[in-house]
């Protein structure tokens, strides 16, 4: 018996509807499954109706794009009520945020030369919450860029001509929203932070837990994670992010977390449901 607790579908970034992400989880016997799309929780409605029937435990999740100093953080969160309307007026505003985004890169890719419009771009993410992977898509199709690599590196990665920051909300914002939503708050991914320092700041703001397990880390650092997790009293998660296929595979299932990992979850979400911190 194992969990997935990180991916995305097309409602962001990734390549598998939500159904087909449950369907490929129940292939490869997750027991567990969270949708964690960037800055929107449209897809969880349609993973959850698949997930009941293949008998599968859906946990809503969101990951939200945040800052803390100068830093851009991932904040996942979890089993929070995706109703609840203060917490889907601050995932708007993040929507909003990206798709002016869109306009101010697509602006600097037309400087640079590059014939594209934002519709192209909006019409190619086909969702409410666009990204750079919605560009580099647009580029390949287009036949300005070969691949999607390609468009990151010559246009997109931070400091390429394209690149442009997004307006983020605080991780404290972050954080105090999903505890009002019921939820629970996590720091997605730290690998990619290289900053370890910022944990114990998070920590302190009431993060709950930190994604220890991930596919973009040896097995080695999932323990040192693990170590930092219990010197902060973090609960630890993991997950795939799966943003579609990776060379031919999906990546759901490849990173698995105990069950155990859950169900202190689900007992740490109680204490926010029983004492919203803003109801
Ligand atoms: P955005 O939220 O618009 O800044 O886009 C970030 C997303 O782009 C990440 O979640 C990844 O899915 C993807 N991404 C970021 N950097 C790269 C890169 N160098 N190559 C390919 N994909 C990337
Ligand atoms: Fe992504
Ligand atoms: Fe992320
Ligand atoms: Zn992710």
């Amino acid at each position: 018996m194992s969990a997935d607790l990180h991916m995305h579908s097309r409602y962001s970034d990734g390549t598998f509807t939500p159904a087909e992400s449950a369907a490929l989880a129940h292939k490869v016997g997750l027991s567990a499954l969270s949708l964690t799309d960037h800055d929107t929780v449209e897809g969880c409605d349609e993973m959850e109706k698949k997930c009941l029937k293949y008998g599968i435990e859906f946990i809503p999740g969101v990951e939200l794009t945040a800052q803390i100093e100068t830093n851009e953080v991932h904040i996942l969160g979890y089993l929070m009520n995706i109703q609840y309307a203060e917490f889907l007026e601050l995932v708007s505003q993040c929507q909003e945020a990206r798709k002016k985004r869109i306009y101010e890169m697509v602006e600097r890719l037309n400087d640079c030369g590059v014939d594209i419009t934002p519709e192209l771009v909006f019409e190619n993410a086909s969702c409410k919450s666009p990204g750079r992977p919605h560009v580099a898509r647009t580029l390949v199709q287009a036949g300005i860029c070969r691949n999607f690599d390609e468009a990151f590196e010559k246009y997109l990665k931070k400091n390429r001509p394209a690149w442009m920051p997004k307006k983020k909300i605080s991780a404290q914002s972050a954080i105090d929203m999903i505890h009002s939503a019921g939820g629970v708050a996590v720091l997605a991914h730290p690998v990619l932070y290289k900053k370890d320092k910022l944990i114990p700041k998070l920590a302190e703001m009431g993060l709950d837990g930190l994604e220890c397990h991930h596919s973009k880390q040896k097995n080695s650092l999932a323990e040192k994670y693990q170590t930092i997790a219990k010197e902060l009293k973090l609960l630890p998660t993991g997950g795939s992010d799966c943003h579609g296929n990776s060379k031919g595979k999906p990546l759901i299932g490849t990173v698995r977390i105990p069950m155990q990992f859950v169900t202190d979850l689900k007992k740490r979400a109680q204490t926010y449901a029983d004492h919203p911190p803003f109801f």
